[in-house]
């Protein structure tokens, strides 16, 4: 079992595999060139080598919306997916336009899209927001369809919920990056909660 969450020594970030532990992944050496096998496929080649050459050259100073946008650019996209939760409608506008602005064709669809009642998938009653009513679902499957349908080259998730951003990524045939993931707590800010774990947050997670 592979435990590098919970590893000091990180051989691997300092090219030391003399001092790898014993389950480190680095021994694992068929996998390790079966991998950089696949990096050298052409279309996964440039997509990896353009994000790395972006993590350069924005290094800390870019925010990832900028990197969003630079990196579709530099892929050379022409039509981009949105995938977006209906509360982050005014922030999927702004990405929108952002990407707009910069030359490329935006298609976004919205996580209420299809108008599924909660009930009919199978989701209980008491676990609407407002129960005996008509609830529309999230529905990310259909959001990635509506994208496939309309051959985006690549899909940026904007709030996307928990499961419902796992389901997305599954069935679109784009690629897929977060742009924003959902925390209705900590202002879709999941890090803050890792950061205070120990402290403020210690006895709420
Ligand atoms: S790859 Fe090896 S050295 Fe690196 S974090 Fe994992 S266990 Fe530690």
């Amino acid at each position: 079992m592979y435990t590098c969450a919970n590893c000091n020594i990180h051989a691997c970030r300092e090219a030391e595999p003399e001092n790898m532990p014993k389950n480190c992944p680095i021994r694992n050496k068929e996998l390790v060139e079966e991998v950089k096998e696949e990096y050298g496929k052409p279309e996964i080649n440039r997509f990896f080598v353009t994000s790395s050459v972006l993590e350069h050259d924005g290094y800390c100073q870019w925010p990832r919306l900028k990197e969003t946008v630079e990196f579709c650019k530099r892929m050379g996209y022409k039509k981009v997916g949105l995938a977006f939760c209906i509360g982050l409608s005014k922030e999927a506008r702004v990405v929108a336009d952002l990407l707009r602005k910069n030359g490329i064709e935006v298609v976004s669809a919205v996580c209420k899209s299809g108008d599924i009642d909660k009930s009919e998938v199978g989701i209980p009653d008491d676990k609407k927001l407002k129960p005996g009513q008509h609830e529309t679902m999230c529905n990310p499957i259909l959001q990635a369809k509506l994208l496939n349908e309309q051959k985006t080259e690549f899909n940026i998730t904007v709030g996307l919920c928990v499961g419902h951003d796992s389901l997305f990524i599954r069935y679109s045939e784009a690629m897929v990056t977060a742009l924003i993931v959902k925390d209705r707590v900590l202002a879709h800010n999941p890090a803050g909660a890792i950061y205070c774990a120990e402290g403020y947050f210690k006895n709420r997670l």
